[in-house]
């Protein structure tokens, strides 16, 4: 594509003329005139970009129309070290023409322009060409007041809203008001409504939500809406463990916030794994991060008085239950994972397409921010068939690998010898809270649950040491004799307890004998 150029104001300082060019990768500003040489030149990635309007102010005498393009590059912390995505706003005052119209028209042609390259950026991912257009569009946003310190409205106002005005996202709220209000209404939606749903909240309500699209009649349609998360809960651990897979260092709970945000902007679509778990009393849910029993699950649930510290909870939770450490009796079985994928327990088939862009649909009435674009674009606009719509007809929810729970297990299962264990914990992502890096090696769509489990015989201090051990995923069993990891498909656990507790991401379910099976790639997630 053409290199567009053009010389501006700097709004503000209308003085200070600007050349600005804009390349397929980059929007390049030269100070022109008397600025010293070292910082008369930004030159800012279009990856980096969400969005760019054009407009003009209520001035009616004033002919100007106005450019503002916005950027969330990676930056060098104020405090601390590391990088964190941090706002940068670029706006232009052009003015050549006499006629208002005219200068709105440069203006829209250069917001459209650096839409379209910043878009494109990301369509060229691993050679594959994800789509010709791209925006994420309309979404539905649930939000969860209560999650976390109970801020989560207020991280809406003061975050989330304007970056999704500024990339041009029209979106919905929607404020949940009990427990299972979002599960009831994702059982219910008019999907065709929404290019994707997104919460608000810690993993809870991402739990609600992946379990009310699977209570559908249509579930195997539903279970396809991208799914996108904004943390603000005080278990975020999904949003931690995209971070995780993107490389991005360790952010505190507001980057992360902020970082998630970004990704939403950007829009694009990745397979997720989920797990399908079986409880006794015949219940089945459907989980995307854990199953726990024991020492993890019982300082998840304790911990619960300490919310308003946030993610701090865990840490509190973790020293009040290892002063009272005791031992979880019971039968553990699974199936493990052999070295090929795509042999066992894939269902869906692995192509290399693993990324979609959200598709922009025809909508006539846009965010003003952006009419000018869709005016050209929105003809064009549609869904992006790609490989992925074949795999709707392989996608099963039926799972093949385990009997009824009470039957017993094929001879390929391994039943564990041990039967006194301090934790059993199942994951299927990276991270178990944002600064618990459990299961360093996992991937967003592998396929592959990680089975770990902690013998009894453990030190309180070496307990300890594990998990200090984990902020950094350092706790390989080699380090610890009584932490064992295996790669499974399915497994099988059966307190001999009559009471206890039980997780599935971060929730209490019922107490007694569960089974669990991976189901690869079954839904969709914004992610990296
Ligand atoms: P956190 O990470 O802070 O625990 P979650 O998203 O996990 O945040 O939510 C915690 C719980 O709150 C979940 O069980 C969810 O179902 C429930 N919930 C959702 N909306 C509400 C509400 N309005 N009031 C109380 N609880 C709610
Ligand atoms: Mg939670």
């Amino acid at each position: 594509m053409s290199t567009l150029y053009g010389e501006f104001a700097a709004t503000g300082h209308r003085k200070v003329r600007c050349a600005v060019s804009l390349t397929d990768r980059e929007l390049v500003v030269q100070r022109l005139g008397s600025v010293p040489a070292r910082r008369n030149r930004v030159a800012l990635s279009l990856e980096d970009c969400v969005g760019c309007r054009a407009y003009r102010e209520g001035d009616k005498a004033d002919p100007a129309a106005y450019l503002t393009a916005y950027f969330y590059p990676l930056k060098r912390r104020w405090v601390g070290s590391g990088l964190s995505r941090q706002r940068v706003e670029q706006c232009f005052r052009l003015a050549a023409f006499q006629e208002p119209r005219a200068n709105l028209e440069e203006a829209q042609k250069w917001a459209c322009a650096v839409r379209e390259r910043s878009n494109r950026c990301e369509h060229l991912r691993d050679g594959v060409l994800l789509s010709e257009l791209s925006h994420p569009c309309r979404m539905l946003l649930l939000v969860n007041p209560q999650s976390g310190k109970g801020h989560a409205l207020t991280l809406y106002n003061n975050h989330v809203q304007r970056m999704l005005n500024e990339a041009g996202v029209q979106h919905t709220l929607i404020i949940t008001e009990r427990q299972n209000h979002a599960r009831e209404l994702v059982r219910e939606a008019d999907l065709s409504q929404w290019d994707a749903l997104v919460i608000m909240s810690g993993d809870g309500l991402l739990f609600e939500v992946i379990n009310g699209l699977l209570d559908r009649s249509d579930w195997e349609d539903a279970i396809l809406t991208p799914l996108g998360i904004l943390p603000c809960g005080s278990g975020n651990a999904l949003a931690a463990s995209i971070h995780h897979y993107a490389g991005a260092s360790l952010v505190s709970s507001e980057e992360l916030l902020v970082s998630c945000g970004f990704l939403l902007c950007k829009g694009v679509v990745s397979r997720m794994d989920l797990v399908s778990v079986h409880l006794s009393s015949g219940t089945r849910l459907f989980s995307f991060l854990s199953l726990a029993w024991g020492f993890v699950a019982d300082v998840d649930i304790e911990s619960e008085k300490y919310r308003h510290f946030g993610a701090a909870r865990f840490t509190l939770g973790m020293l009040v239950r290892l002063a009272s450490l005791r031992l979880y009796k019971g039968k553990l079985a699974y199936l493990p994972a052999t070295g090929d994928r795509n042999s066992v327990g894939s269902r869906l088939t692995n192509n290399h397409s693993t990324l979609l862009r959200l598709s922009m649909r025809e909508s006539p009435v846009q965010n003003s921010f952006h009419n000018s674009c869709n005016s050209n674009n929105s003809l064009k606009a549609r869904r992006i068939e790609c490989s992925w719509s074949s795999n709707k007809a392989q996608t099963s929810r039926s799972d093949s690998m385990l009997p009824r729970l009470g039957e017993p297990l094929p001879g390929s299962w391994v039943v564990v010898p041990e039967e006194d264990f301090v934790l059993v914990l199942a994951m299927y992502q990276s991270h178990l809270a944002e600064d618990l890096l459990a299961a360093p090696d996992a991937t967003l769509d592998e396929g592959i649950i990680h089975l770990f489990y902690v013998k009894a015989g453990i030190s309180h201090a070496a307990l300890l040491r594990l998990f200090l051990a984990m902020e950094k995923g350092a706790h390989v069993p080699s380090s610890c004799a009584h932490l064992v990891h295996t790669k499974v498909l399915a497994l099988r656990m059966e307190p001999y307890s009559p009471k206890g507790i039980i997780t599935v991401d971060g929730e209490v379910v019922e107490y007694g004998p569960v089974q669990a099976e991976v189901h690869r790639g079954l839904a969709r997630l914004i992610s990296a």
